[in-house]
């Protein structure tokens, strides 16, 4: 791995805007770094000292068990994790907006903390009224409305494992995960609603049911109203049941370790695996990065933009934001219903002053363009984020100016459904950033770049990013299948966490996530990320979207294929492709210049808007597809990239 990377050594750090390192909760890099050092030179103290954050039913005696791979945290601790997000703050924050919520259709509704809270008690008392037990798992497949975060808070009220699938998956994926995690509730409604058009979610709950002996009720909020099949025994309506339901609920003690929810990752990368989190330390972990990552304050308007259904929406919609008592918006629908214009349209009502959106939103947003953006006032932001994939500097520099306006600092936070919160990210009030650049470790973390021998790689070096020692909302296992637990993640390289992404680290010591492992393409000897590939190609301006991937080469070992989505006005050509192939060759250097340019239409993409690149590997490669394919968002994507990748090559 030896060999250099211009873009990653060449950008120089913008300094946190003045005004609002000012006033943030850490306001230069000095306190950045002491507080890093602190951490590092003895973690257990430091995670003892924040777990004081948490509203405990009983002391821990121990802070952490540790033998690799398995960790327990704030051993002999007894808390509620549904007490901390709701109870503690009735004192002083009984009648301040829990839960703005906003439908599709305009229609709104807000939760104070005290309306929450009682319908969050409400709801559990129905789960215990049909025999939830702790530990039992509920499945949830629901839309973006307020009953989900209140089943969800429910769930851990009583102790209950929530699995929540995507409202996007098919009724295979959801069976799927439904006999992996053995749930024995499921939480559902009769449909949600998607740019104007009803998603009939029961005929596809109904259809995974089928297959799933383990389900014994299945609860259906009435959301649309339409008329929806029923089977008598088993359906119970969401309302029916609240209505005979007492308003008070006890928060039970349970254990540090209790388990609190199994989600599945995005499966990017392979088959998805049941990613479960414990109580104690995910909550201390989401709730401490939330007020760090974000800045927090008690009169901001938070929005994180993600679907529950992502591990996005449980840490930063959910978990971390109500345990810190702040205001969440949740909107029910589509970014560009009823017009490209309803984020901004929302940030301008609502006041927001966060906003946390996906690298891939960003891309969307950028070319949707100024005219959706300029009418709207969007000066009540202070603080932008991003998450999910590494977003180009391109986009960062426009999310920056066209959103930001320059005056909010940029949060590109990487982690994984896995990491259960943020572990790389700048702190906004102290971190210089670069486009593009996760930047540095938070504290508590322990991130390096290295080979496959475990030693680290000199800046401008591609390499193997891992974590060195657990963490508090570090994943426990992999639900069912601890052997796979211990192989992904813990003998890859003995001892360390193998996060499984590429990664570059400059001259400055900032982390360069460049994708996944396996999206480092190997040219005659030189190392490339496929996401170098891509930046270089959406800034050529006839594109809008690229991905890229390598298929085998018997003289270079590896050779590059795009894909290529056209902005419109632009049409595919001989003449473009030469254009583009001669803009990789000046961004990047001839050494990138692919073997193959194709038009498409549309990427395959994950229901979360990642490119599922080990997709187009396979079309690139063989022209078909025999991998994974329940987590993709339209089937029908491979069969056009298959044939669009036959037309070009006539
Ligand atoms: P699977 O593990 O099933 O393939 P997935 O990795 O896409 O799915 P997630 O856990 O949702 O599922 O995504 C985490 C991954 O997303 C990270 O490992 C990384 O590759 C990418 N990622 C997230 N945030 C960032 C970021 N800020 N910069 C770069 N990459 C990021
Ligand atoms: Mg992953």
């Amino acid at each position: 791995m030896q060999e250099f990377d211009p873009h990653v050594l060449d950008e120089k750090p913008i300094p946190p805007p003045a005004d609002f390192a000012k006033k943030a909760r850490i306001g230069s890099m000095e306190e950045y770094e002491e507080m890093y050092a602190a951490a590092a030179a003895d973690p257990q103290a430091f995670w003892a000292e924040e777990a004081k954050n948490i509203d405990w039913f009983e002391q821990p005696t121990k802070v952490l068990d540790w033998k690799v791979p398995h960790a327990k945290w704030f051993v002999g601790g007894k808390l509620n994790v549904s007490h901390n997000c709701l109870d503690r703050h009735l004192e002083k924050n009984e009648n301040k907006p829990a839960l703005l919520w906003e439908a599709e259709d305009g229609a709104t509704l807000q939760l104070t903390y005290a309306e929450l809270h009682e319908r969050v008690c409400q709801f559990a008392n129905v789960l215990l009224s049909l025999g939830v037990k702790p530990t039992d798992c509920v499945a949830i497949y629901m839309p973006m409305i307020p009953e989900l975060p209140i089943a969800m808070l429910a769930c851990a009220r009583v102790g209950a494992v929530h699995s929540i699938v995507f409202g996007g998956f098919s009724a295979v994926a959801l069976a799927d995960r439904i006999a992996d995690a053995k749930s024995k509730i499921l939480i559902t409604a009769d449909g949600g609603f998607r740019r104007g058009k009803v998603v009939a979610l029961k005929d596809t709950a109904d259809a995974a049911l089928e297959k799933c002996p383990t389900i014994q009720k299945s609860i259906v909020v009435k959301r649309t109203g339409e008329k929806v099949a029923w089977k008598d025994g088993r359906d119970l309506w969401w309302h029916e049941l609240v209505e005979k339901s007492p308003k008070d609920c006890p928060a039970p003690a349970f254990d540090s370790e209790h388990p609190l929810f199994i989600l599945y990752t995005s499966g990017t990368t392979g088959k998805p695996k049941g990613v479960l989190h414990t109580s104690a330390g995910y909550l201390l972990q989401t709730q401490w990065s939330t007020r760090l990552v974000f800045d927090l304050r008690d009169d901001d308007v938070y929005w994180c933009t993600a679907d529950i259904g992502w591990v996005t929406g449980h840490s930063y919609m959910v978990y971390g934001p109500l345990a810190n008592a702040a205001s969440i918006v949740m909107y029910e629908g589509a970014p560009d219903f009823p017009r490209k214009d309803r984020f901004w349209d929302i940030i301008e009502r609502y006041k927001v002053s966060i906003f946390y959106s996906s690298a891939t939103a960003v891309r969307a947003f950028m070319a949707w363009g100024m005219e959706w953006i300029d009418p709207h006032d969007l000066s009540s932001l202070r603080l932008l984020g991003t998450v999910g994939e590494p977003i180009n500097p391109a986009a960062w520099k426009w999310y920056s100016e066209a959103i930001g306006k320059g005056k909010c600092p940029i949060v590109d936070t990487w982690w994984q459904t896995e990491t259960g919160s943020i572990m790389i990210s700048p702190l906004p009030g102290a971190t210089p950033t670069k486009p593009g650049c996760a930047t540095k470790p938070l504290p508590g973390v322990a991130a390096r770049v290295v080979t496959m021998q475990g030693e680290s790689v000199k800046p401008g070096e591609t390499g193997y990013l891992i974590l060195e020692r657990p963490w508090p909302s570090m994943l426990r296992t992999i639900y069912g299948d601890d052997e796979r637990f211990q192989r992904d993640y813990w003998s890859r390289i003995p001892g360390v966490y193998f996060t499984g992404d590429a990664a570059q680290i400059d001259k400055d010591g900032y982390i360069w996530v460049l994708g996944r492992v396996d999206d480092v393409i190997k040219v005659a000897g030189h190392r490339l990320s496929s996401m170098e590939i891509e930046s270089a190609l959406v800034s050529h301006p006839a594109v809008a979207e690229a991905a890229v991937v390598a298929r085998p080469d018997d003289i270079k070992g590896e050779a590059i294929v795009t894909f290529v989505i056209l902005r419109s006005g632009h049409k595919p050509s001989k003449e473009l492709r030469a254009a583009l192939s001669d803009h990789i060759a000046t961004t990047i250097g001839t050494i990138a210049r692919p073997a193959e340019i194709h038009f498409a239409d549309l990427l395959p993409k994950t229901r979360s808007g990642k490119i599922m690149r080990r997709l187009l590997r396979e079309v690139a490669q063989k022209g078909a597809i025999s991998g994974d394919t329940t987590t993709l968002e339209d089937l029908s994507v491979i069969d056009r990239l298959a044939k669009a990748k036959g037309i070009d090559e006539e």
